[in-house]
């Protein structure tokens, strides 16, 4: 399948913001994503008390979902508008303290203790800062992630998974050609050579 048409496109980080700013937010969805729900057997795998991160968060409401089953959710998002809007939407107290390994970021966390989001970039992170993840949802992120960045962020994902995790990730299919993205196409041979 031909990406070369979305292969050099670069949506910057200040892009993104801006689109909170806008309200421009069509990806967010107030409904929690049907897969998830489908195969949510399939993440939990008869496990309780998992740790599940989410890449690329935005204000994704499965995190509240899964939170609320006893699971302990992190996410990561460059937005603090969409971290405090998450928390504020779902009427959730929280408190708000430096990372000190990474200058300028922040961490969220419900005063329950069991949500945490990162505000900063996907790739200030490491497992030596936020640990490994037994479950990852991922939707709208890897789709989202420039096409350049993929093995970078795929690589990091890999290091952040514990050996017996589960991985549920959504792509769309689609012709590249008809639209610029995101979400990008990324065809499955790329995510077999992407992840192994
Ligand atoms: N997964 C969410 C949001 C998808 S949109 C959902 O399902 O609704 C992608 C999100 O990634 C946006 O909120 C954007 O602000 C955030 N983002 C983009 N680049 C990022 C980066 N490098 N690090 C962290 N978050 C990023």
């Amino acid at each position: 399948s031909d990406v070369g048409s979305q292969k050099d496109r670069v949506v910057t980080e200040e892009e993104w913001l801006q689109k909170w700013e806008m309200g421009n937010i069509g990806f967010h969805k107030e409904q929690r994503h049907p897969l998830l729900q489908k195969y949510l057997d399939v993440l939990l795998n008869g496990r309780s008390g998992l740790r599940i991160f989410f890449p690329l968060c935005g204000k994704a409401v499965e995190m509240k979902w899964l939170a609320d089953m006893g699971h302990s959710v992190v996410g990561v998002e460059i937005s603090e508008q969409a971290v405090k809007e998450f928390f504020s939407e779902h009427s959730l107290p929280y408190c708000e303290e430096p990372v000190p390994e990474i200058s300028g970021a922040k961490m969220f966390q419900s005063t329950s203790g069991n949500i945490s989001l990162y505000c900063c970039s996907i790739y200030d992170l490491s497992s030596s800062i936020i640990g490994k993840f037994d479950g990852v949802w991922d939707r709208g992120a890897l789709v989202a992630v420039n096409p350049c960045d993929r093995q970078r962020y795929a690589s990091l994902m890999i290091n952040l998974v514990e050996k017996n995790s589960s991985y549920l990730l959504v792509t769309v299919s689609y012709d590249p050609n008809k639209h610029k993205g995101p979400p990008f196409y990324v065809p499955e041979s790329e995510i077999k050579s992407l992840f192994g």
